[in-house]
């Protein structure tokens, strides 16, 4: 992004902070205040790096909160300079008691609105989607944007 400033850059950064290294073992790391040793440290301000090294729009936003995270995207991709986006809440499993897998589909359209979501959960049959159970985690995100209120949270056959 240094580089970005420097040479007049006018891309979207998108930063995704889900306060642990997913992908690799959910080690700590500076940004989420504890240390390698899982010690207490002082959380490093990434709003604040950004503006340091010269990033004049830096917005943050909530990816629970779809519509507003939508507008806040338009915005700054449409903006001519540089900006980023933090998307900031952190990952699921870091509290597994906050994991509570499953949504009842019923009466769906098939009209794929859900499948844009991109959850590994939601499977596209012949005639409706369905939930795969040991991947949903209960994120609700399918609910709010279902346009015929098919989906509700709760154990399948169970609502
Ligand atoms: S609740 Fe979340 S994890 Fe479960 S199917 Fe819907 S979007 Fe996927
Ligand atoms: S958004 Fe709702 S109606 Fe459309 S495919 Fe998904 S569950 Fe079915």
């Amino acid at each position: 992004m240094i580089d970005m400033v420097y040479n007049g850059g006018t891309s979207t950064v998108m930063i995704l902070d889900n306060s642990t290294t997913g992908m690799t073992g959910h080690q700590n790391h500076p940004g989420n205040g504890k240390d390698i040793r899982g010690r207490e440290a002082p959380v490093l301000d990434i709003e604040q790096l950004c503006k340091t090294i010269g990033v004049k729009h830096v917005a943050v936003a909530d990816p629970f909160d779809l519509f507003e995270l939508e507008k806040i995207l338009k915005k700054e991709t449409e903006r001519e300079a540089l900006s980023v986006v933090i998307v900031r809440r952190p990952c699921l499993l870091l509290d597994g008691k906050s994991v509570k897998p499953s949504v009842l589909i019923k009466g769906c359209k098939n009209c794929g609105r859900c499948l844009k979501l991109g959850c590994p959960a939601l499977i596209k049959g012949d005639k409706e989607v369905t939930v795969d159970e040991t991947l949903c985690t209960g994120c609700g995100l399918c609910i709010k944007v279902c346009p015929h209120d098919a989906i509700h949270a709760g154990k399948a056959g169970k609502k």
